[in-house]
């Protein structure tokens, strides 16, 4: 891939998973402290195991299945949740990203569907927030960047009680509101949708988000339709649509994005990997968003499975789709607009990057 030299320096990012952006090393590492076997040699083996190639793309539910190989390191381990959130600090601040936004699913990291520990010693849902939020407040000490967290909801999860995990999810958004938590979120298989009963009860716990002043985010036209990005805006009053290409599946709901400037988060990379859109369809949508001045920032998504920072997301649409420094500068300018930061905070966030880029919206 062609490396392009004045791509801004300064970044923001929106969309990123915490346990889609650990260390495979930090992951080996903890493997062979507890015993468990990850079926590698090597921490190298491990990334090689976990990583998709952009130009082999498999489909979101393969995507999804890679989490399996690492996350059960992870559940329940207070620590490592400090641990990872610190080095995703580190990580960050290597890549010069300012200000970052990072998705957790509490549950999926404390094993429990009831709002306590499963087994004895086990973090429950809230410490697992507790915990991330200490390691972010650790690195952004150590690594002059701020971290904020969202809570991820699960659009299906069988065997579990994921309206629970949402309700309390919502909870847990109240309760660290100005502490560190941000927003909600809900993520997913967008396709189980239909088979999934819990549809409508998600509707109803978003809407209490938005009476509840919870800023809100939904992953919605990634591989679904734009009937679900639709339903995301007017059902689920979301704030920001995570990825939302197929948006531009239909002209009028496209046209109402542009209109209402509603901002969306796009992950190039892990977009092509998940198999929700093709690389032809990728360059379409980036580019129909640069066209209709839309609001758009890209983000990495899930670094550890595609194995790209940033910066390497920026090299890729621009060598590979044409966009131009000056479209990166805007769009993390709209990622500046569009972040959940308090008004003063995210002011200031716009202002120092409009004063390094030299530019304004
Ligand atoms: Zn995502």
């Amino acid at each position: 891939m062609a490396l392009v030299s004045n791509l801004p320096k300064s970044k923001v990012e929106l969309h990123i998973h915490l346990d889609g952006a650990v260390r495979p090393s930090t992951i080996y590492e903890l493997a062979q402290k507890k015993g468990i076997d990850l079926g590698v040699k090597s921490a190298d083996e491990l990334k090689q195991l976990i990583y998709i190639a952009v130009d082999s793309p498999v489909c979101l539910t393969r995507f999804l299945q890679k989490f399996a190989i690492f996350t059960p390191v992870l559940i329940g381990d207070q620590e490592a949740v400090e641990r990872i959130s610190y080095e995703l600090c580190e990580d960050s601040a290597r890549d010069n990203i300012v200000y970052s936004e990072v998705r957790l699913c509490p549950h999926l990291l404390s094993d429990t569907s009831e709002g306590r520990a499963s087994k004895e010693g086990m973090a429950t849902p809230r410490e697992v927030v507790v915990q991330a939020l200490r390691g972010f407040e650790r690195g952004e000490k150590d690594f002059n960047v701020k971290m904020r967290l969202i809570l991820t909801c699960m659009r299906h999860k069988p065997g579990r009680n994921i309206i629970k995990w949402s309700q309390e999810i919502l909870d847990l958004c109240i309760e660290f509101k100005g502490q560190g938590v941000v927003g909600i979120d809900l993520a997913g298989d967008e396709n189980m949708t239909e088979v999934d009963p819990t549809h409508v009860q998600h509707i109803a716990v978003f809407q209490e988000a938005a009476k509840l002043g919870i800023k809100r985010t939904v992953h919605a036209g990634e591989n679904g339709t734009s009937a679900n990005v639709l339903e995301a805006m007017d059902d689920m009053l979301c704030d920001r649509l995570g990825h939302g290409y197929h948006a531009l599946d239909c002209k009028d709901v496209f046209g109402r994005i542009v209109q209402t400037q509603m901002h969306l988060e796009m992950c190039p990379i892990s977009s092509i990997i998940t198999g929700s859109v093709t690389a032809d369809f990728e360059e379409h949508a980036l580019q129909s968003m640069v066209a209709n001045k839309a609001s758009f920032s890209v983000s990495t998504d899930d670094p550890v499975i595609t194995g790209s920072t940033l910066t390497d997301e920026y090299n890729f649409i621009i060598s590979k789709y044409g966009l131009t420094p000056q479209d990166i500068m805007t769009a993390n300018l709209h990622a500046a607009k569009a972040a959940f930061l308090p008004e003063a905070e995210k002011a200031a966030l716009y202002a120092n990057l409009c004063e390094e880029y030299g530019m304004k919206l």
